[in-house]
């Protein structure tokens, strides 16, 4: 349910709101908009009855949210949600570009890679640390040593890190070194993993499950945005179809549809959706036309020698291109890419 304060609502009649809420057993969620502050009420689906609402001082309507996602609604928050990255601003009218290396290798191999996508444009830096890999014989990631090697290549570039996290005992230590934390597709519906990233208040990018619906998508969110963190990206990356030319097929789609449906920032990831560095540009191209608030592309100095996902990845300088490339689209479309954040921010607290 959302209770929606009246436009002069005073901080004193939305608390007695708030307060009502609890005293009930439920949630309260506020989402202050420029005119009118939003409380929404979430519990367990029990019925709460309107009138009691509707009777309180500062109080201008209360309405049910249909939808069963509700606090990733665009009921429940029509204007766009947008968080700073470093000084980058998610989510809003720039686009916002997240490049690197599918895993983190070896010192040279991260530090060169960060290096070439920051001179491209690049806004923050991703490497996996702790792969899912579908073989357990295929090189399950650098763990903690690459982690550090992150935060050197972080505090070279400036760019903050976004790396995944597998289980919930690595969050204590993640949080410690990365900016934004990843749930792969193959936990978006790892239930306990995402209750666990949603009290980290943690920045959370969420990838789309491989055969999960939109509407599953949203519902992961719900369970990140119930425990008050609101700094949730959402990312397509590809779903299984019939389809064999390529990885996984890009649901352009599911960029408008999102976008309709809730207020998080929504992002693609072309190198995944295809699986191949030779279609990763034109489906990134396609992705800013359609929409997405910024991209996540793998990029690699030497993608013949890469431990995973070589083939998908670019070449510094085809990343170099694409970015001028969503660049001329996003301001086809009203929009450019994401301001870089000033210099003296650039030099991330020491961890
Ligand atoms: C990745 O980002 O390297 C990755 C494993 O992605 P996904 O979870 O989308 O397969
Ligand atoms: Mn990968």
């Amino acid at each position: 349910m959302m209770i929606i304060m009246r436009t002069d609502a005073t901080a004193r009649e939305i608390t007695a709101v708030v307060e009502r809420v609890e005293g009930m057993g439920l949630r309260a969620h506020i989402s202050t908009g420029e005119e009118r502050t939003v409380i929404g009420a979430i519990g367990d689906g029990r019925p709460v009855y309107k009138d009691q609402f509707m009777l309180m001082s500062g109080v201008d309507r209360v309405l049910p949210i249909s939808r069963p996602y509700k606090l990733a609604s665009r009921e429940f928050r029509p204007q766009n949600s947008t968080f700073p990255l470093n000084g980058v601003q998610v989510g809003g009218a720039g686009v916002v570009l997240i490049a690197g290396p599918c895993s983190v290798e070896n010192r040279s191999q991260l530090l060169e890679t960060a290096h070439a996508v920051r001179e491209a444009g690049a806004h923050a830096l991703r490497g996996g640390v702790f792969k899912p890999r579908t073989s357990p014989y295929s090189f399950q990631g650098l763990g903690e040593e690459g982690l550090e090697l992150l935060v050197e290549a972080r505090q070279q570039t400036g760019l903050p890190i976004v790396t995944e996290v597998m289980r919930e005992e690595q969050i204590a230590l993640m949080t410690r070194y990365v900016d934004v934390l990843q749930i792969g597709a193959r936990n978006m519906q790892n239930y306990a993993l995402l209750h666990a990233v949603g009290e980290s208040q943690h920045p959370v990018l969420l990838k789309r499950g491989m055969s999960a619906t939109v509407e599953e998508l949203l519902m992961a969110a719900e369970y990140i945005l119930s425990h008050g963190n609101r700094r949730v990206i959402l990312c397509e990356r590809g779903i299984r179809t019939f389809e064999t030319s390529t990885r996984n097929t890009t649901d352009i789609n599911a960029i408008p549809v999102l976008k309709e449906m809730t207020h998080l920032p929504v992002i693609l990831d072309p190198s995944h959706s295809t699986g191949n560095w030779s279609y990763v540009t034109s489906v990134a191209r396609a992705a800013v036309a359609a929409g997405a608030d910024g991209l996540i592309v793998e990029v690699h100095v030497r993608p013949d020698e890469a431990m995973s996902d070589g083939g998908q990845s670019l070449k510094p300088e085809r990343f170099a291109e694409l970015v001028r490339q969503v660049g001329a689209i996003a301001e086809a479309v009203g929009r450019s890419l994401a301001k870089h954040s000033a210099p003296s921010d650039q030099s991330h607290a020491a961890h």
